[in-house]
């Protein structure tokens, strides 16, 4: 059995259910600190947030993770325990096993060795770990960001372990992710009997047309790094479940994963004046999760590129697709940030999995872009 299943084993073990961190840090600092790691704890709220450095030179390589995982859904649904992890068929499973403990496992198996075989390497290497991604992520990286930059410590190269990765680990690598906006619109109607239309008037009608129009929409064509954007309908609510009244008002929920094209304002003009075609009154309020970002080359992604092909014998692909990630922190501070991890299949899934054969490779590819990095480069 390697160290670094061993080590995903005990992460798996805590329960760490966003924003609970169980233990998942102690472990990693534990582990890391003979090898001359600085333990620094920026706890805010209920996050735990752990800085770990060793060196002070720059340039600075910071490994980028999560200790907190989704919740596991209903038990019963789940082949062996979430918490309780279990091998099967090649594949290790429990919550996390692949979003995003693996990656924490490898982080620490790749510093082993590398230290090992370099101890006097250039420049420093650090990893930030937070319990607080898949939750609302306002007490996590983005403080500890705040606190690095008050006192003006520059990461230059930030490797997030997210799952990545589509067929084959490594295939895949976030060079940046698509911003995301949401909106919740309210359309006010007056309420009345549907048998008299003429003294009430259908908020879901008025809707309809302008509704057309905003899925309709071509936001923008996307460039080389980002596809097009689009807005998605999430939620629509109306109706108090009576067949006879017209309802007075309708609430609808969406969203748009947009392009480094756009920006949020942009958005929101563009939407109220396609609203404000249609005659009736609204309410409309938006939260912005996160900008979009990109790395568009670098020492970063070559590393990448480079420690793939040794460990793989395989090609890469860079990718701008999935959610928001941690990374929307880093990059405004002008560091390089790139994503790389296990396969996604199974994230944030009932029986969610890691193939075992993967970690080896995944732990190797780590330490080939510190060598590439903080020794050959
Ligand atoms: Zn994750």
């Amino acid at each position: 059995m390697s160290d670094t299943l061993t080590l995903l084993e005990e992460l798996i073990k805590r329960k760490s259910i966003t924003p609970v961190d169980a233990g998942c840090q102690d472990i990693v600092a534990k582990r890391l600190k003979p090898l001359g790691f600085k333990e620094e704890r920026m706890n805010f709220a209920k996050t735990k947030n752990i800085w770990l450095r060793r060196g002070e030179a720059a340039p600075l390589f910071v490994f980028l993770g999560h200790t907190d995982v989704v919740p596991p859904g209903p038990l019963d649904a789940w082949h062996s325990p979430p918490f309780e992890p279990t091998v099967r068929d090649g594949r290790l499973f429990g919550r996390g096993a692949a979003d995003m403990k693996s990656g924490i496992a490898c982080f620490m198996t790749a510093c082993e060795r590398f230290l090992a075989n370099h101890p006097e390497h250039k420049g420093s290497i650090a990893l930030m770990l937070t319990s607080d991604e898949e939750g609302p992520a306002t007490h996590g990286v983005v403080k500890v960001v705040e606190v690095l930059e008050n006192r003006n410590e520059k990461i230059d190269w930030c490797l997030v372990g997210e799952p990545s990765s589509d067929l084959s680990v490594g295939d895949v690598v976030r060079v940046g992710r698509r911003g995301s906006l949401c909106a919740v619109l309210t359309i006010h109607g007056i309420q009345g009997h549907v048998a008299f239309p003429d003294i009430a008037d259908n908020p879901i009608h008025s809707f309809a047309p302008a509704l057309a129009e905003l899925t309709r929409e071509n936001w923008c064509n996307g460039n080389d790094f980002f596809p097009p954007t689009r807005l998605q309908v999430s939620n629509i609510n109306s109706g108090t479940g009576a067949e006879n009244i017209i309802p007075g008002s309708v609430d609808a929920l969406f969203n748009l994963r947009f392009s480094s094209e756009l920006d949020a304002d942009t958005i929101k003009q563009r939407c109220v004046t396609i609203l404000d075609k249609y005659n009736f009154n609204y309410d409309l309020e938006w939260r912005l999760s996160g900008n979009p970002f990109i790395t568009r080359q670098g020492e970063l992604i070559d590393a990448a590129h480079i420690a793939i092909k040794k460990v793989t014998g395989n090609e890469t692909l860079n990718d701008t697709g999935g959610g928001t990630s941690d990374g929307r922190f880093i990059a405004p501070t002008g560091a390089q940030v790139l994503e790389l991890g296990p396969l996604n299949e199974s994230i944030h899934k009932i029986n969610e999995n890691v193939i075992i054969e993967d970690l080896e490779p995944l732990s190797h590819i780590y330490e080939n872009m510190l060598v590439e990095l903080l020794v050959s480069g």
